[in-house]
């Protein structure tokens, strides 16, 4: 569902995956050089490879009140599963935050000295992730300080950090926060605390292949909701809802979502609202799929929201869902231009170079909207992703549709914080520079859609096939995210988006479309890795799978050129039909691979193209980026969303308030959403 981080899209999966990622920024640097709107300074703070932005809520003054308390209230809702997310990121996370928010309130020693500084970026690296490993490579942070400096802030504060809660901040273990090593038991080697600590990939295989959901047409999301531990020997799942595991944050969110539902717009947003309710008290999964149903069915209104335990991107083998809620408001304007897209969706399916036994001869629900971002927590805060697709459930999406949205605001926000200094470094020539500047940013903004609205509702498996996280296991992921960019790569380079309205001129905005995801694929998206690792976040293997497959397949046309001028190496599109053409091939056998379930084949793909780099190329990257400062990870401060009340407590309007510094903020949701 949602991620994508900023490079062409990625987003979401039809099969329970959703793209959220924060999409790269570096891409979308490209935009437009606009300049911030003097009034408002986007970029919060800057510390370590990360960066917290600002971002505003355009829609906010056309809601009349009973709206804005919807958004309010909705939004106290995710808030106060904060504390949720950063439990299943790790089982001592929620210790250690404690601890070192009451060293951060109360030491009196010297606070300008370099250990409190590394300290106090510690903390606010940990902030930025929820929890103590890094939000997107998912190694553990390490500390700048020692052991002894923290001894020394715990005991000046009376802090008490004791045993393994204390150890893991500086020792080995649960080095990952996710292990998707091939041959390693990756349950068993995940620090996430979704699995009891001796359970193993083995028992969570045999516990969900006895389980059956009452209908097979209708698979439940079997351990979404749950931990699955060992008790006594026997495998248990503890599930989250009221009274149960997370029982006391979950009351809560309950308590919002009631307000929230005496101030729904309509009906059908009242009713989804109470199945959501229904589902936090029982923790059901057949209310969570009648809720998907209801929540997926109510499209009118202004004003949406996500909210529960949806992505499983932070489970090894994808069962279990981590807390994440986003409140939105539509943008019109941005919506009508999408709607396009989902109005054409056959004509793209019918004309895709897939095999005709995998097209869907009808597209069902494709919905697509351009909204603004009111407020984010757990999963989705601060790093954001830019784009959401839900609901997860394949059956759910093929029955009813989904909903897919694109963060504007949130988009915007990156764009105006960036520079395009880098971009500069890793185009070869005036040109493509010039393509990019002007095509560029209309040219992501319409793959994201693509991927979204075409790419993942297109397809479908072959009869008897199951879902692909049992056919493609840990390659689900990257396969899904892999198809439905390359589904928008096919489309992008086409007179068809001319002929619709969508651009001015499609061979510039294809041009521009296939430089960028070439650049990233092949190069700028390795800013993200460290020297000598392996790619294993999805999206980046998707990304260097296609570019680099296409590359190779066209070498002997010499399609794209790797060009090496003064010690810099670019790579060079020459001919851009041939280049389509082989994004349509590999289109074709993602799909075949998708929809037949061939193991081999995906594991072949990925290994092969998507998950060893070129060490030289890598080094190069990483020396060429050294003279840029914006760090390579974004997020965002939520502003915040304060009511004003009359002398009987009744809400009279609110003030949106603009956070001083990223400490207030996590400071004041530690204390305030401080459930667990
Ligand atoms: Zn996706």
């Amino acid at each position: 569902m949602k991620r994508i981080f900023f490079t062409a899209a990625a987003l979401c999966g039809i099969f329970l995956f959703s793209c959220d990622e924060n999409k790269e920024k570096e891409q979308d640097l490209s935009v437009e050089i606009e300049q911030p709107a003097p009034d408002f300074e986007y970029v919060l703070d800057q510390f370590a490879d990360l960066r917290v932005l600002r971002y505003r809520i355009p829609g906010w003054d056309q809601l009349d009140l009973q709206q804005q308390k919807l958004v309010y209230y909705l939004a106290q809702a995710g808030l106060e599963g904060r504390d949720i997310m950063w439990d299943q990121n790790y089982r001592h996370n929620l210790t250690i935050r404690k601890a070192l928010e009451n060293i951060y309130r109360n030491y009196s020693g010297d606070r300008n000295s370099d250990n409190w500084k590394n300290f106090e970026i510690y903390l606010k690296r940990i902030w930025f992730s929820n929890g103590i490993h890094h939000h997107y490579s998912n190694d553990k942070i390490k500390p700048e300080f020692s052991e002894d400096y923290l001894n020394e802030l715990l005991s000046d504060t009376g802090t008490k950090l004791e045993g393994e809660a204390f150890e893991v901040i500086f020792n080995d273990k649960d080095a990952k926060k996710v292990d998707r090593q091939r041959g390693a038991d990756n349950v068993l080697n995940s620090a996430v605390n979704f699995y009891g600590p001796d359970v193993t990939d083995a028992d969570v295989e045999s516990f969900y292949a006895a389980k059956k959901s009452p209908d097979p047409d209708k698979p439940l999301a079997l351990g979404l909701n749950s931990k699955l531990v060992k008790k006594d020997g026997k495998l248990v799942e503890e599930i989250y809802k009221s009274g149960g595991l997370y029982g006391e944050a979950i009351d809560k969110i309950i308590g919002w979502l009631e307000k929230a539902q005496g101030v729904a717009e309509n009906k059908a947003q009242g009713d989804a609202i109470g199945l959501l309710i229904e589902y936090y008290k029982t923790g059901d999964l057949q209310t969570w799929d009648d809720y998907n149903i209801a929540w997926t069915q109510a499209t009118e209104g202004n004003i949406d929201y996500i909210n529960g335990f949806i992505e499983v991107y932070n489970d090894p083998v994808g069962y279990r869902g981590s807390f994440e809620s986003i409140v939105q408001i539509t943008d019109f304007d941005m919506s009508e231009k999408m709607a396009v897209l989902s109005e054409n969706a056959q004509w793209f399916e019918d004309n895709s170079p897939i095999m005709d036994e995998h097209r869907k001869k009808d597209v069902v629900g494709i919905s697509y909207k351009v909204v603004t971002v009111a407020s984010g927590a757990g999963d989705a805060s601060p790093s954001f992703p830019i784009e959401v697709n839900l609901p997860n459930s394949n059956w759910i999406r093929a029955a009813v549709g989904s909903k897919s949205i694109s963060l504007g605001n949130i988009i915007d926000s990156y764009e105006n914080a960036g520079s395009v200094d880098r971009l500069k470094e890793f185009i070869r020539d005036s040109t493509e520079l010039e393509l990019e500047l002007k095509y560029g940013n209309e040219a992501d903004k319409l793959h994201t859609a693509l991927h979204e609205v075409v790419g993942h509702a297109s397809g479908q498996l072959n009869p008897g096939v199951g879902e692909t996280k049992e056919t493609l296991r840990s390659y689900a992921s990257t396969l899904e995210e892999g198809r439905a960019d390359l589904v928008g790569l096919y489309y992008l380079y086409s007179p068809k988006l001319q002929e619709l309205g969508l651009v001015d001129d499609w061979k510039k905005n294809g041009m521009a479309a296939y430089n960028g995801y070439i650049r990233n694929g092949l190069m700028l998206q390795l800013i993200r890795l460290n020297l000598g690792d392996d790619i294993e976040q999805s999206h980046m293997r998707n990304r260097q799978w296609v570019s680099a497959w296409v590359y190779e397949k066209g070498k002997e046309d010499n399609v794209i050129e790797k060009v090496v001028e003064n010690g810099k190496t670019y790579f060079v599109i020459n001919d851009y039909e041939k280049l389509r053409d082989l994004f349509g091939e590999l289109l074709r056998e993602t799909q075949r691979i998708k929809s037949e379930g061939d193991y081999e084949a995906v594991e072949k793909l990925v290994e092969t193209y998507g998950v060893k780099v070129d060490q030289e190329i890598h080094a190069e990257v990483l020396k060429r980026n050294e003279q840029f400062e914006a760090a390579p990870y974004s997020g965002f401060a939520n502003p915040f969303i304060i009511p004003k009340t009359d002398e009987n407590g009744e809400i009279t309007g609110f003030e949106i308030r603009q956070p001083e510094s990223f400490e207030e903020e996590m400071l004041y949701y530690s204390e305030t959403y401080g459930n667990l």
